[in-house]
């Protein structure tokens, strides 16, 4: 007769569970403090179990109640609370910048430099010609000068410091004019109107939401009047009967009037567009040979480096936001100045930072090159899969991200899996939650892999863990029709 007594006596003592030989090793891989606190919540786990039981579970407590089945269940306890909670995942949704998903990834020869920095001293403050304390700010600003024009540049940790700290530094308690057409939410809860009220500045309404002349900032114009400011509309547009006006005449305002012109511009290209058939997005060269005085961006966007907030322009305006104590506060550390230096660097040749940057790779692969992939790993997966799901290749859209380009549907191959057994759910949840999660678009009953975002050396990995989740999903209907 099994009762829940004898369950209950069955449960073995903690110290027996550690001194098996398994559990051992696992005790001078991960340490005994560990290992014995999950020990504890196994049992723990089990004994609550047996005391919520009804009679008819008894039998099958009986048999799960094994040395053999607890020190499966810790070794997997083990591994749950040592695997990190930040981790690499696989990206297969297709959209390039997932915000996310982190946004924009590095390329090896940036993760190289920062890897460098990070496990040895470095020269982040000191100038070694003379010996004398440098600025962190040297090992970029000259290179952000180079590419896009500017006469100074400065680096916070992202473009919503940026703007925070430009507002504040030129316009505390001063008027800032801007459309009413740019006053944006950009996503995380980033509005203009919200940011500007922050740094102390005073918001000036101009123009109507779909149209802003000229006449309009002009009329707005006071002698407390400190800054006019474009916002670069990343991630959204306004169709139709519309007008802005352009960076270059908001530039010959400020100047006629003396007062400085700032774009916030998102995400900050280095490279124009049309040249890869994408839609033209200004670049920050652009902006500055239009006239502006301040331009601001983020790292992790278009440019395709590290979160950042790159702040370029004139001299005399960079060194009044240096001088600001926010700066310091708003600072990168050495490992965003390693990666944004490394990224930089890459920009002197176009043709390489195509190849070496993901987020250009990605965005700028020819169709046919990302059509031969899609079609080898349709062809590979559904050997690995047999019967358990049906493969095909079907044109779809990739899309940028991360508030940039929202009209932008990239034409790409798509590989669609239909699984014959599971739910396309049940396989989405399943591929979330895999050792490496794989995130994937569902379309219909169809799971969706985008290779534009899988890289080359995940497609393996993405063949495997499918194929394994459906192995196993034809033997769970197997089992459920046999009950
Ligand atoms: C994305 C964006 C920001 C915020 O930049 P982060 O680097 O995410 O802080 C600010 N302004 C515009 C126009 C943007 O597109």
């Amino acid at each position: 007769m099994v009762d829940k007594n004898r369950l209950l006596r069955q449960l073995p003592a903690i110290n027996i569970i550690l001194q098996t030989a398994e559990i051992q090793a696992l005790i001078r891989e991960y340490g005994h403090p560990l290992v014995s606190e999950a020990a504890g919540e196994v049992v723990q786990q089990l004994r609550e179990k047996i005391l919520k039981a009804a009679e008819e579970d008894y039998r099958g407590l009986d048999q799960e109640i094994t040395l053999k089945n607890i020190i499966a269940m810790l070794m997997q306890r083990v591994y749950e609370k040592v695997q990190p909670r930040l981790r690499r995942v696989i990206n297969a949704t297709g959209i390039v910048l997932h915000t996310n998903l982190g946004r924009a990834i590095l390329g090896q020869k940036v993760t190289e430099a920062l890897t460098e920095v990070a496990s040895g001293y470095s020269n982040l403050e000191l100038d070694l010609s003379t010996g004398e304390r440098g600025s962190r700010y040297a090992h970029v600003e000259g290179l952000i000068c180079r590419l896009t024009g500017a006469e100074a540049a400065l680096v916070v940790n992202n473009n919503a410091a940026a703007v925070l700290l430009v507002l504040n530094t030129l316009a505390k308690d001063k008027e800032v004019v801007v459309s009413r057409g740019q006053l944006v939410e950009i996503g995380g809860s980033f509005r203009i109107p919200d940011v500007m009220r922050q740094s102390g500045a005073i918001l000036v309404e101009v123009g109507t939401t779909n149209k802003t002349h000229l006449a309009d900032y002009l009329r707005a114009i006071t002698e407390n009047t400190a800054l006019l400011l474009k916002v670069h509309t990343s991630n959204y547009r306004i169709i139709g009967f519309t007008s802005e006006v352009s960076v270059s005449e908001l530039a010959q305002i400020g100047h006629a009037k003396g007062i400085p012109v700032y774009e916030d511009l998102g995400s900050g290209v280095l490279v124009d567009f049309r040249n890869y058939g994408l839609t033209y997005e200004p670049t920050v060269q652009d902006s500055i040979r239009a006239g502006v005085d301040l331009v601001s961006f983020s790292g992790d966007k278009l440019f395709g480096g590290p979160q950042a907030g790159i702040i370029a322009g004139r001299r005399e305006l960079i060194e009044q936001c240096k001088k600001n104590p926010l700066t310091r506060a708003l600072r990168v550390d050495k490992l965003t100045f390693a990666a944004l230096e490394a990224t930089l660097r890459i920009y002197f040749d176009e043709n390489r930072a195509l190849m070496e940057i993901p987020t250009l790779q990605m965005l700028t692969i020819p169709y046919g090159d990302l059509l031969k992939r899609v079609k080898r790993n349709a062809r590979n997966l559904s050997k690995a899969l047999g019967g358990n799901a049906k493969v095909e290749v079907i044109q779809g859209f990739s899309q940028v991200g991360g508030g940039a380009l929202p009209e932008e549907n990239i034409p790409s191959p798509l590989v669609a899996v239909k699984p014959v057994y599971v739910s396309v759910n049940w396989l989405e949840e399943h591929l979330r939650g895999a050792g490496t999660p794989i995130l994937a678009r569902i379309q219909k009953d169809q799971l969706l892999l985008d290779y534009r975002t899988i890289l080359p050396d995940e497609e393996n990995e993405v063949i495997s863990v499918i194929s394994e989740l459906l192995a196993n999903s034809s033997r769970l209907v197997e089992q459920e029709v046999s009950f």
